[in-house]
């Protein structure tokens, strides 16, 4: 497994203890997110990728710091995240939020909005910040009018322009996008995506891309990890997972894209219903959905194996 890259993140877990129901029942928890690895290339998109609840937001916030981990390790430009001041690591890494609405002040205009936090960050002379904020509005695509504008004045795309505007105010060199497209009209998200891919050859920019959004996905993404029930079961590049998906998982997960010929019966697995990251507590996660589950995928858990270079898989058919 390659080492190196902007951003490591090894064994990354989130643990959510669950409420006892009786007093002698023993301890258990929710494995949100379990052992995830993965390292992103400067200038790279690594998209995380899975079903609703499968922990990619759970690993964003996580490596954003807006949650903190149960256990792992995160490194940016070869730092632990830990020994970074926190306004160091908001000057190398932002979050693109899915809603871009909740997460813009509506008191304030959208000029104040991105000044914002080059005020926070006490950031150059009162001329630099406007200048900047003036540059900014126009690499997204607006005229100078829009700084005397109010976020519910915008549509939806605009608000996400602006998101992405602000979080570009401190010159970062990380982006985590989570689901930036997925409140959008399909109408503008090919825009804000191709806005998005704009501004990375730009400022060599490094993103992480979370969505369930398959297309979406493979139009941004030089690598993915696929996530299931809070782990990464299958690991490389865009192009060779989505031509030849090795994963029972991923090849379920794919065939649902009506464009995929994937020679593959979506009917052959199991139901999804109800089961929970809770209830599998040994072996393999995808067990009760797979048709080439054996007797150790019940109670052994496959461990990572690199099937090529940078292919990784975790699972006990390879
Ligand atoms: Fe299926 Fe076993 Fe592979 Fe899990 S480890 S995906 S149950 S074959």
């Amino acid at each position: 497994m390659s080492q190196t890259g902007f951003v490591q993140v090894k064994n990354l877990c989130k643990y959510y203890p669950v409420p006892k129901k009786k007093f002698w029942e023993k301890k258990s928890y929710v494995r949100a997110v379990e052992h995830v690895s993965f390292s992103i290339k400067k200038g790279e998109t690594f998209g995380l990728v899975g079903e609703s609840g499968c922990g990619k937001s759970t690993t964003g916030f996580m490596i954003n710091g807006l949650l903190k981990p149960t256990s792992g390790e995160i490194n940016l430009d070869s730092k632990d995240i830990q020994s970074i001041k926190e306004k160091e690591i908001r000057e190398k890494m932002q979050f693109v939020f899915q809603d871009p609405y909740a997460s813009l002040n509506p008191k304030k205009k959208i000029g104040w909005i991105l000044e914002e936090p080059l005020l926070i960050h006490k950031k150059y002379s009162k001329e630099e910040r406007q200048k900047k904020v003036s540059q900014m509005i126009e690499l997204v695509g607006f005229d100078e009018s829009f700084k005397n504008r109010y976020p519910h004045e915008l549509s939806g795309g605009q608000r996400q322009r602006v998101g992405i505007a602000r979080a570009l105010m401190l010159s970062p060199e990380f982006i985590i996008a989570d689901e930036p497209v997925s409140a959008l009209d399909v109408s503008v998200q090919a825009q804000i995506l191709n806005l998005l891919k704009e501004l990375q050859s730009k400022f060599n920019l490094t993103y992480l891309f979370i969505s369930h959004d398959l297309n979406v996905v493979h139009y941004m993404c030089d690598r993915i990890g696929v996530m299931y029930l809070g782990k990464i079961v299958e690991q490389g590049a865009v192009e060779e997972i989505y031509k030849n998906p090795q994963h029972p998982y991923t090849k379920l997960l794919l065939s649902s894209i009506p464009s995929k010929d994937i020679n593959f019966d979506e009917n052959q697995f199991f139901s999804k219903e109800e089961i929970s990251i809770e209830d599998h507590k040994g072996g393999c996660t995808f067990y009760p959905r797979c048709p080439y589950g054996m007797e150790k995928c019940k109670n052994i858990l496959p461990k990572i194996k690199e099937i090529e270079k940078e292919h990784l898989i975790a699972c006990h058919l390879y």
